[in-house]
């Protein structure tokens, strides 16, 4: 089963990304130190926060915490997966969670979005992703396209850390 996050008030567009990737990500700017060591061990989430006091609090109480010193979400990304073990990111619209409420979507026909999103866009897109909370509606759009080379990178970075060290013996490379 994927790892499910709870993100303190600092880092909200790395929340964003994570409910995109697909990961159960709770994240309210208005939650204290105190509500969010709660929540993430009675609802055995992950914390992942810059501030090491609050890591140091999560740490003592033997609850899962990921500091992050990174500068960019990209980075943070790369050692979230790493720590928690993820391996890799998949883009999947299916199942992706809504970057506004982490609600799940369903997949929903252009009949059913007309009237609710620019005409442009009805007449491009065949597929439209409603959330099943708050009924924001997505689309396979040009952020998608951001978000699969902001994947890619992940992706290498991952297969970097592997490569090194180098081993012994090791079998010829084979493309997969
Ligand atoms: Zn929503």
């Amino acid at each position: 089963m994927k790892n499910r996050f709870i993100v303190d008030g600092m880092l909200g567009s790395l929340a964003r990304k994570l409910r995109i990737f697909g990961y159960d990500t709770l994240y309210n700017a208005d939650l204290s130190d105190n509500e969010i060591l709660k929540a993430a061990s009675s609802e055995g989430r992950t914390i992942l926060t810059s501030d090491r006091q609050l890591a140091d609090r999560a740490s003592k109480r033997r609850i899962n915490c990921i500091l992050l010193n990174e500068e960019n979400d990209e980075d943070r990304l790369a050692t979230v997966l790493r720590e928690a073990g993820e391996g890799e990111v998949h883009l999947n619209p299916e199942e992706t969670r809504c970057s506004v409420c982490n609600g799940e979507v369903e997949l929903v026909g252009r009949d059913e979005v007309a009237g609710a999103v620019p005409e442009g866009v009805l007449a491009k897109q065949e597929k439209f992703y409603r959330c099943k909370s708050c009924g924001k509606i997505y689309w396979i759009g040009g952020h998608w396209k951001r978000l699969n080379e902001l994947s890619a990178n992940l992706k290498r970075n991952n297969q970097d850390n592997k490569k090194s060290p180098p081993q012994h013996n090791s079998p010829p490379a084979t493309s997969r």
